[in-house]
């Protein structure tokens, strides 16, 4: 009678370690989860700034375009940046939805990227509705507005002072979308240089 009371006592304490080592495991992981969701939340900030010259905004522009998934659209008064026009092509190929409205001033800009985009098979128009069309924006997958006084140029990267805002927003990119919108419906279909 004895045996039997000890073993009963053995199992409950068995079943209370158990249980314990089993909570304190549940704890550890929860708190492990919460430090690396805190950790992804540093590592993609809502808002990043950047400035040129040589601050890496067609970088940080590219990777962004990089990572587009469903669609982008663009508002540029100048574009004549090779790398950023490389990558806005590499979305369309990829599938994602890519439309461009471009100052009038790209109609004779010598190296506009206008007709490379054309020639890719992207819908890109002129806004000569203003006297210039000098947004610099570009909005991807509905969710990050990418904007600032940084045009899609060579000489923004290399020579002039600009800052540059990349703004993972949904609402503020709805805001940005229904502008891009008003300006499309005015704007005329590029036709090649
Ligand atoms: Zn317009």
């Amino acid at each position: 009678m004895k045996e039997k009371k000890l073993d009963l006592e053995k199992i409950i304490w068995g079943v209370v370690m158990v249980s314990v080592i089993f909570l304190s495991f549940c704890q550890i992981f929860s708190w492990i989860n919460e430090a690396k969701a805190a950790i992804q939340i540093k590592a993609v900030p809502e808002i990043q700034v950047l400035f040129s010259p040589h601050g890496g905004c067609t970088e940080v522009i590219v990777k962004t375009l990089d990572l587009a998934k469903q669609n982008v659209l663009i508002q540029a008064y100048s574009f004549t940046s090779a790398p950023i026009a490389k990558a806005v092509v590499d979305a369309h190929k990829r599938g994602v939805k890519v439309k461009v409205i471009l100052d009038k001033s790209q109609r004779t800009e010598k190296y506009s990227s206008a007709d490379f985009l054309l020639h890719a098979g992207i819908n890109v128009s002129i806004d000569d509705k203003h006297r210039i069309a000098h947004n610099k924006i570009m909005i991807v997958d509905s969710n990050i507005v990418i904007t600032g006084s940084f045009n899609f140029t060579k000489a923004a990267e290399e020579s002039n002072a600009e800052n540059l805002l990349i703004i993972r927003d949904a609402d503020l990119s709805a805001k940005y979308i229904e502008n891009w919108n008003k300006h499309a419906e005015h704007s005329e279909v590029y036709v090649e240089k």
